[in-house]
Parts: C-alpha cells; sequence; structure tokens
C-alpha cells in the first residue's frame, strides 16, 4: 500500500464532492445528526458505510474484534451512552460476519495473550449455546452459527444498558442484528426478536 497515494486519493474525493455541491464539507462542518448507531468487526473487509450505501454523517460507528459489547468495555460503553444518550439514535445495530477471524479464534484452544479475555467472551458465548453448537457437526456450519449467536448475546448486552432501556420506552428504540456474508456480500438480518428478548431479560436486567 503506497500511503501517498491515500493523499491523492483524498484530494480527487474532495474535489469530486466539492464538483456534485460546493458546501458539502462546510454543511458537514455543521454537527452530525446520524439516526443509527452501527457496532460491528474491524476486519478490513467489512466496511460499515460501504456495504451499508450510507453517506457520512448518517451512521455513528463503533468497530472491534468481533463486534463485541462488553459491558466492562470503557469504550464500547462510552459509544453507546453518546450515540443513544446524546445523539437520540433510534436504531442500534449489531453487525457481524461470517468468516470472522475473532470468533474462529475463539474456537481454537490457543493462547493468544492481550486476546484471550477478549476472546473469552465469545467462549461464554459458545457456553451458553453449547447444546445447540456441539450438535451441528459441520465445523464451517458450527462457525456460521456461532457468529450469528454471538451477534444475538451482544444485542442482549445491549438491552442490560440503562441508556437503550430508558431509549426504548421513551422513544421506541430498536436493536437489531446483522450479519455481512462477505462471501455473497449480502446483510442478512437475524430478524432478533428485542421486544421478546427485552421482556425476556427485564427481569434480571431491570434497571430503570
Ligand atoms: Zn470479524
Amino acid at each position: 500500500m503506497n500511503i501517498k497515494q491515500i493523499f491523492k486519493n483524498n484530494e480527487n474525493w474532495v474535489h469530486s464532492k466539492l464538483n456534485h455541491d460546493a458546501d458539502y464539507f462546510n454543511n458537514l462542518s455543521k454537527g452530525q445528526n446520524p439516526d443509527i448507531l452501527y457496532i460491528g468487526c474491524s476486519d478490513s473487509r467489512v466496511s460499515a458505510e460501504e456495504l451499508m450505501g450510507v453517506a457520512p454523517g448518517e451512521v455513528f460507528i463503533h468497530r472491534n474484534i468481533a463486534n463485541m459489547v462488553p459491558n466492562t468495555d470503557l469504550s464500547a460503553m462510552s459509544v453507546i451512552d453518546y450515540a443513544v444518550l446524546h445523539l437520540k439514535v433510534n436504531h442500534v445495530i449489531i453487525c457481524g460476519h461470517y468468516y470472522c477471524g475473532g470468533v474462529k479464534a475463539a474456537m481454537e484452544s490457543k493462547d493468544l495473550g492481550i486476546l484471550n479475555p477478549w476472546l473469552r467472551n465469545i467462549r461464554d458465548v459458545y457456553r451458553m449455546h453449547r447444546e445447540e453448537l456441539n450438535s451441528i457437526l459441520d465445523e464451517d456450519l458450527r462457525y456460521n452459527r456461532l457468529v450469528e449467536l454471538n451477534v444475538q448475546e451482544q444485542c442482549i448486552n445491549l438491552i442490560k444498558t440503562a441508556e437503550v432501556q430508558r431509549a426504548f420506552r421513551d422513544r421506541g428504540l430498536t436493536v437489531h442484528g446483522w450479519v455481512f456474508d462477505i462471501h455473497s456480500g449480502k446483510l442478512i438480518d437475524l430478524k432478533i426478536n428485542f421486544s421478546e428478548i427485552l421482556e425476556n431479560v427485564m427481569e434480571i436486567y431491570h434497571l430503570d
């Protein structure tokens, strides 16, 4: 990768935007008002804006290894707090993807140093759904299913936060679980039943 080329690309991008709309950056600098918070994987193949076809200013984005929402992760928790409380987004998306290296690593028995505590969150998802996962004999299908279950569990982690519970009650905020299939380029809606899960977990996690 030629780093100098990136600056040339940037110049071309600025020119093309300004050709289209002379006030483009002027308007962008006035502030942001996104309606969506997207939490996805850092994987270089899963480019959030591009795969959703959205423009700068439309989606607030957080990415980490395997699209996790650990309740002790200050970065993820701050992003959720800011997006839900201050930007007042109405949709929060957890987007996983098939062929996720983070999920794959969590399925293997290997000491990965500082990654161990991070991947342990995915191993916990495996443990919670061990029966279903172990009954899938095809390893690729089991891997895909863990990607999906991980998205589902991260949606549940979102629902455990006071901000999301309150925003659901006050303005009907919705949590969505998606998977991006790198092999076909398609986005798949896992159709996670947000209100049903919410009702289910609220008995234990109710905060407000
Ligand atoms: Zn990934």
